[in-house]
């Protein structure tokens, strides 16, 4: 083949392929033992345009319209399966290695599997080793107040359910689901407390159970830091509010139940004289033109002012003035 140039050679090759939709420049070079850039030029230089990549069509996702590559289905939010393990199906566990059931792995609303990708096991031995260091111990302490302190109806419901467990109002049972015995009080509102279902961890996370939201009511707040206020202490207006909510079978106070109380306390178990004297001040406090009583005497010693002159309506302002300004000196 010596002698002929590359560009000859090419010539040959086009004339006896004229039928050639595109033209394929890497399997030319390895014919000819050129580079491809050599054969891209000539070609170039002949006015060849069969080499050259055509674009292709732009792909869009068919989600959302957004522009994806050639080769993907759909965007990058779009073409992930989310909650996609089936039961059934055995699973890898990343800390472990181990395949196994679905079952063995607890459901995370973080995890795009919805599960996590660490079996039980070794997810409590990671929790109990970190709960043994001294992070761990102040991390979980410091999560569960700042739950608490955003959701006091929260305390307050798990309150009730542990005092009705000691008085025997409650009985704990076993998990309705499974049977454990290592099961929790689950509210279905925290307005009733001691509406509860027990479940444990595990099926409490698999269940689709979902706690209503509580409102809070504005009536009831206020009179219960109104009584905390009075007494210095918070363990009063918790069983008062409760006494009353469980005598007129009510989750919500309101005006009308509150003054219904002031006639009917001696009724109601847990309120005695102590609250008579609450209510009746709370009540005209919240509800009245009259200002409140202050029971307080104040510890500041009276000032006596002196007299102002008063002589005539149109010298009130100056004299007034004269006044203030005076005391400014004193
Ligand atoms: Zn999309
Ligand atoms: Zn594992
Ligand atoms: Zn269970």
């Amino acid at each position: 083949m010596r002698g002929i140039s590359t560009r000859e050679l090419l010539q040959i090759y086009l004339r006896q392929n004229g039928d050639l939709e595109k033209i394929n420049i890497s399997e030319l070079a390895k014919l000819f033992g050129v580079s491809r850039q050599r054969i891209s030029q000539l070609l170039k230089e002949m006015g060849e345009k069969r080499q050259q990549i055509r674009k292709r069509k732009q792909q869009y996702c068919p989600a959302c319209d957004v522009p994806i590559s050639r080769n993907a289905r759909a965007c990058r939010i779009h073409s992930h399966q989310r909650d996609n393990r089936i039961e059934g199906y055995k699973y890898r566990c990343r800390i472990c290695g181990i395949f196994k059931e679905l079952t063995e792995f607890t459901r995370s609303s973080r995890a795009s599997s919805g599960y996590e990708n660490r079996c039980l096991g070794c997810r409590s031995a990671w929790q109990r080793e970190y709960n043994r260091t001294r992070r761990g111990r102040e991390n979980h302490k410091k999560s569960v107040k700042s739950l608490m302190d955003k959701h006091p109806e929260r305390r307050r419901a798990y309150y009730q359910v542990f005092k009705a467990l000691q008085t025997g109002e409650l009985t704990k049972e076993p998990c309705k689901d499974c049977g454990n015995i290592k099961s929790q009080a689950i509210h279905t509102s925290y307005s009733r407390p001691l509406d509860v279902k027990w479940l444990c961890r595990r099926c409490l996370k698999r269940s689709s159970h979902k706690t209503e939201e509580y409102i809070s009511n504005p009536l009831e707040n206020k009179f219960r830091t109104y009584i905390n206020q009075v007494f210095q202490t918070s363990n009063i207006s918790g069983k008062w509010i409760a006494s009353i909510k469980r005598y007129y079978k009510t989750t919500t106070l309101t005006k009308n139940i509150l003054q219904n109380t002031q006639k009917d306390y001696k009724n109601i178990l847990g309120l005695g004289i102590k609250y008579k004297g609450v209510i009746d001040d709370f009540l005209i406090q919240e509800f009245s033109e009259k200002t409140p009583i202050i029971r307080k005497k104040s510890s500041t010693p009276e000032i006596h002012m002196p007299k102002v002159p008063y002589t005539d309506k149109s010298d009130r302002k100056v004299q007034t003035e004269e006044f203030r300004t005076g005391i400014g000196h004193i």
